[in-house]
């Protein structure tokens, strides 16, 4: 079966769709970059989202125990039942990810998320599947080159996504995308971005809600000082303000911007006993 999705999706009759961010990647080098990037062990079963055509999917077959892919597009059943028709290890579960389970795709088994991500909802998922209770061990995903730099942000240029991504692993740049290496060629460029999960949080926090609650109210007043930022999202007064900022060790004059992760994890040990 064809490489080229152009001449693949003309002969079923299917356009396209850019409300699905359904930019189809048809480079070969690039797609066995991916799939050795993601270092498959032999005890892992793969995840993977948006498997369009199947050209990852059929490597990422070829190599995994196990694999699971969720496709929101049913226009495309027809082609990658047939591209997939070789593993019967592979099966394709037709649809919206945000809504599918993700622990009981593979209750007994250790697992890892390789995908060419829809732009348009790259957060959502990232969240989704890194708040799972069973969490993937790493991630190998396809992802705008803006939003790859704001994963591997460093304090000056944290944002609430690099937090989040930052507080479950640890995510590198394997390598970047030039827009003609896909069909339709999209706006933008794009990278790829290797995420390794921690098996503990190495943070000390008392929870993960009371963290992401205490960060999400430091970014919530962009460009103000934290003492602002946190005083009023967390309904704090100004002494216990102060004391909280004492306790942390962090300058109240900072902006959220700038915190590493481990400031954010000793403001939140600091305030946890102040909040209902
Ligand atoms: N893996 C293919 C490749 O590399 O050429 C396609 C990648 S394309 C960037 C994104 C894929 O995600 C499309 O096939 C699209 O239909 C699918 N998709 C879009 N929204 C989705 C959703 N909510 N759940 C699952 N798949 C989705």
């Amino acid at each position: 079966m064809t490489i080229n999705p152009r001449t693949l999706l003309e002969s079923h009759g299917i356009a396209p769709k850019r409300s699905l961010g359904q930019n189809f990647l048809h480079d070969p080098n690039m797609l066995d970059k991916i799939v050795s990037s993601a270092a498959l062990q032999p005890d892992e079963a793969v995840l993977e989202v948006g498997p369009g055509t199947g050209v990852l999917t059929e490597r990422l077959a070829a190599v995994a125990p196990e694999l699971v892919a969720v496709e929101l597009d049913d226009r495309l059943q027809p082609i990658l039942t047939e591209r997939l028709a070789a593993f019967p290890q592979a099966r394709v579960i037709y649809q919206d990810i945000l809504s599918v389970n993700v622990p009981a795709l593979f209750p007994d088994r250790p697992y890892v998320v390789v995908a060419n991500l829809p732009y348009y909802i790259t957060s959502a998922i990232l969240r989704h599947l890194l708040e799972s209770p069973h969490p993937p061990r790493r991630l190998i995903i396809t992802v705008q080159n803006e939003v790859a730099e704001r994963l591997i942000a460093t304090p000056d240029d944290m944002s609430v996504l690099s937090v989040s991504v930052q507080y479950y692993g640890k995510p590198q740049i394997v390598t970047r995308l030039n827009p003609a290496l896909f069909w339709p060629r999209p706006d933008v460029e794009s990278a790829v971005v290797r995420i390794d999960v921690y098996p503990q949080q190495p943070l000390d926090v008392p929870d993960d809600r009371t963290f992401f609650r205490v960060v999400r109210a430091g970014f919530s007043q962009k460009r103000k000082q934290l003492k602002n930022s946190l005083s009023n999202g967390l309904n704090l007064n100004a002494g216990d303000a102060a004391a909280v900022f004492a306790t942390a060790e962090v300058d109240s004059r900072r902006r959220a911007e700038t915190l590493t992760l481990d400031e954010w994890a000793r403001l939140t040990r600091a305030v946890a006993p102040l909040l209902h």
